[in-house]
């Protein structure tokens, strides 16, 4: 083994984990959007509320926390109030958006793939350009996604959060896909994205 590998196996600086940690690694996205002003919608002091860069409905912003929190998988009940705090953000911003009558929903996704806890919020017309793959649709349309007031009445009727395995997030997001609105089965991604425009203009 040479003196680097021996070094890093002592260090940790070459794990998984750290190399995620390493700033201006794609998982860091959210910390480096915080500090765009063309993407900062509002902070106080426990959040700053983002646009979506890769949005996948018209309206689709994030709550990110401010504590060095990096997912609900790291969440206690310590952080209750945190985490009611950020609902409540989330429930402004929608009732302050008049958005084309649009319904929305606040949740967080079980296995997320940025670094920093954050709250989605997004509309429920699902029509964007940035929506290209299963993966993406699942994500939001299985349980895969989390309502916000799951995770808070969770974590008051419990200590700990119970969370899907990474087995069960895998087969949300392959399940087969269907319209969010109607028993559509779309053949495919083109197929659901031009059914959906039906219910838009509803
Ligand atoms: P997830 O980690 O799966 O809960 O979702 C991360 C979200 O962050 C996705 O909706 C992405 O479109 C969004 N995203 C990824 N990179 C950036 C970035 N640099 N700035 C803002 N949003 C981002
Ligand atoms: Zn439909």
């Amino acid at each position: 083994m040479s003196c680097k590998r021996i070094a890093d196996k002592i260090t940790g600086a070459n794990t998984v984990a750290n190399k995620k940690l390493k700033l201006g690694h794609w998982s860091q996205g959210l910390l480096q959007a915080v500090e765009d002003p063309a993407l900062l919608v509002k902070s106080d002091e426990f959040v700053n509320v983002i646009k979506d860069k890769y949005p996948k409905a018209k309206f689709h912003y994030l709550v990110v926390c401010k504590k060095n929190i990096g997912s609900l998988n790291e969440i206690t009940k310590s952080d209750m109030n945190l985490l009611r705090h950020m609902d409540k953000i989330a429930t402004e911003l929608t009732n302050e958006t008049k958005h084309e009558n649009n319904n929305f929903k606040i949740g967080y996704h079980a296995e997320p793939s940025m670094a920093r806890l954050h709250l989605h919020i997004i509309s429920d017309d699902m029509n964007s350009s940035f929506l290209k793959t299963k993966k993406h649709w699942n994500s939001f349309n299985s349980d895969f996604f989390i309502p916000s007031s799951k995770v808070i009445q969770s974590l008051e009727d419990k200590n700990k959060l119970d969370l899907p395995s990474k087995e069960k997030c895998k087969k949300y997001l392959e399940l087969p896909l269907l319209c969010h609105k109607c028993s559509y089965v779309p053949k495919n991604i083109p197929d659901l994205k031009k059914h959906i425009l039906s219910h838009c203009l509803k």
